[in-house]
This record gives C-alpha cells, sequence and structure tokens, in this order.
C-alpha cells in the first residue's frame, strides 16, 4: 500500500508528476492537466499491476485461446490470428494464398483495439464509389472484379505515451513596408513548456508499408475499446513483429516536429529564426493496440497494388503502386494538453 502512494503521484494518462490542486479536490498531472481523485489513480494501478502478473504468468489470453486459430502465410512470413469459425483463404498483405493454418500459440495479447466502424459491405460500397469516380487505371487492371477479395485487417501499433519537456530560443521579426524601405523590428523570444501526449501511433507490422498506413491515418483514439476476443469473428489480425523499443524513433520524430510546431505557434510575429531549440521526450507506458484497416492486394503487370482503407473512418488509398506513395502527413499525433507557456519579450 505504501508503495502505491508514491506510484498515485504520476499520471494515469501521460506519465507526468501529478500535484494535489486544493481547489479541485483532486490531483492534476503538471504535464497534461488531467484530474484524478486518489482512488481513481490507486484502481488505476492496482489493475496495471494485476495485468503485469498476468502476463509474468502467461495468461495472456486465457480460456480465450482455444478459440482462436493461426496462420502462416508461406510468402511473405505474416503471422496472422483469426478466430476458430473465420476462414482466411488470402494474405491480405502480399494477397498469395500461400496461407498455412498452424497453432495458435499465445502471443501477447492487445491492450486495446479501435472496432471496425463499419462492414464490408459498406467496406466494398466506398472502393466503388472510389473507382467510379477517379479512377485512371489501364483497362487491362481488372481491380473491380477483385473488391469482394478485401479483408478486414486488425493492424498492429505500438501507442506511445509519456511527457515533454520543451525550450527554444528564437530571434522573431515583424516586417513592414515604409516607402521603399522594408522595416524589421526584432525580438529576442524564449519559449519554454511542459506537454502530455498519449497514443503517438507507430505501426508494429514488418510489412504494412509505414508510407501506406501513414496516407490513410489519422485514427480517433477516443473510441479506444480493452480489447477482447468478441472483436475479432470475420476479421485476420497480424502478430506484431516490429518491437516496442524499435518502432519508438517513429514516435520520436512525431512527437518532436509536433512540438517544435507548437513552439513555433506561440511565435506572434511576422517570421523568426531559430537559435536553439531543445526537446526531451519521457515515455512512460506504451499500449498495444490493433487498428481496423480494409485490405486489398493484387498483383497486376508483375508488380503488387495494395489498397487500403481506414476502418474507422473510411479514409482510402490505392490509386499508385505501394512504392510511389506519397508520405502522409504527421496528422495523427494529438496532444492532450493545453501548451503553459513562459514567455519573454525583449527589446
Ligand atoms: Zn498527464
Ligand atoms: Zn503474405
Amino acid at each position: 500500500m505504501a508503495e502505491q502512494s508514491v506510484l498515485a503521484y504520476n499520471c494515469p494518462e501521460c506519465g507526468g508528476s501529478m500535484v494535489f490542486n486544493p481547489n479541485k479536490g483532486k490531483m492534476q498531472c503538471e504535464y497534461c492537466d488531467s484530474l484524478f481523485t486518489r482512488e481513481e489513480v490507486e484502481k488505476y494501478f492496482a489493475e496495471k499491476e494485476q495485468k503485469m502478473a498476468d502476463r509474468d504468468a502467461g495468461k495472456d489470453w486465457g480460456e480465450e485461446e482455444s478459440s482462436m486459430k493461426g496462420y502462416n502465410c508461406s510468402s511473405c512470413g505474416a503471422e496472422l490470428i483469426a478466430d476458430q469459425n473465420t476462414a482466411v483463404i488470402r494474405c491480405p498483405y502480399c494477397g498469395n494464398q500461400t496461407i498455412a493454418p498452424t497453432q495458435f500459440t499465445g502471443a501477447l495479447k492487445p491492450d486495446y483495439v479501435v472496432p471496425f466502424a463499419f462492414d464490408k459491405k459498406a467496406a466494398i460500397e466506398k472502393y466503388k464509389e472510389y473507382y467510379n469516380k477517379r479512377f485512371l487505371l489501364p483497362k487491362d487492371f481488372t481491380v473491380s472484379s477483385k473488391i469482394e477479395e478485401i479483408q478486414g485487417v486488425y493492424v498492429p501499433f505500438w501507442l506511445f505515451n509519456g511527457t515533454v519537456d520543451a525550450e527554444g530560443k528564437y530571434e522573431a521579426y515583424d516586417s513592414k513596408t515604409d516607402g521603399d524601405y522594408v522595416i524589421r523590428d526584432y525580438y529576442d523570444s524564449e519559449r519554454a513548456g511542459k506537454m502530455g501526449f498519449t497514443n503517438v501511433p507507430a505501426d508494429a507490422s514488418v510489412r504494412m508499408q509505414d508510407s501506406l498506413m501513414d496516407s490513410i491515418e489519422p485514427y480517433n483514439f477516443d473510441a479506444l475499446e480493452t480489447f477482447t476476443t468478441a472483436y475479432l469473428p470475420g476479421f485476420l489480425a497480424e502478430k506484431f513483429d516490429v518491437k516496442e523499443d524499435d518502432d519508438r524513433s517513429r514516435a520520436e520524430k512525431r512527437i518532436e516536429e509536433t512540438v517544435k510546431e507548437k513552439l513555433h505557434d506561440t511565435l506572434d510575429h511576422t517570421g523568426f529564426d531559430v537559435k536553439d531549440e531543445k526537446v526531451d521526450i519521457h515515455f512512460n507506458e506504451t499500449r498495444y493496440a490493433l487498428l481496423p484497416v480494409w485490405m486489398l492486394t493484387t498483383n497486376w503487370n508483375g508488380k503488387s497494388w495494395t489498397f487500403a482503407m481506414n476502418g474507422q473512418t473510411g479514409k482510402f488509398t490505392g490509386d499508385l503502386p505501394v512504392s510511389g506513395l506519397k508520405l502522409g502527413l504527421l496528422s495523427a499525433v494529438t496532444f492532450i494538453a493545453t501548451f503553459i507557456i513562459g514567455s519573454m519579450i525583449i527589446g
């Protein structure tokens, strides 16, 4: 119990330090401003401890294991999980039918899932709509006849949580024109702040192209549900094969860019030069989640074409071969915190 009261000072949301807010009568996170009662924090850590103990004891899936089947694609090596009654004939990643059932060997059980928001019929309709509107593929590329083969895949993701301490020094300026002259007023600006971040995603699948995934993001993580196998029937889930630590640098890059953007947004001038910037990221708990994607992979002209649709929002990508996809924008980072800014304007 004594241990728990120490842990209780860390924010369940982002891991930041918490202080007691006497006005609200609650614990408040210094990074993301989340409020919790002491009971809520203690309950959170008790549950977390139980989960860790279950994992250590190998009780990941428990009873549920007997209702699951494993599959291996001998062509691309994808390891998939499906419900006992879900027929799997085709690999969603490479489109090959060289997929064989294997023993389900208790993999790490996901913490969370974003459920599919629409069924296969609706997904097919969305594909068709897309083709009718703007499809510019060669005539003999008969993807339309293959649309029925789309598969709902839960793609494994790591969701990173933590806090950031950031500071920057800038030479900001305001420009105005006066006849033939451009007049610039310069300001020495300093910015510093703390932020909490939750659910910064990085996909944990080797086969899922990062560029493809990036272009169907973002997902809305308000819809995250605690994972149970009840979400699986009719769908495939891939086992993660990128470890948490190997994905961290991808998340770091996203966080750093977003934090810098936030700092720059607070510079209220027409322009600025960066003199110095420091972004200190502290990772806290990482969550393992499955995110829904409708996938269709088909071969044409010796090339593999992959089409993907966000199973939550319907956002679609697929008019280019995978290799030519543009990198998506870093739009999926959701910071839950308001930025606390200390600023100084000199001169
Ligand atoms: Zn927090
Ligand atoms: Zn495959």
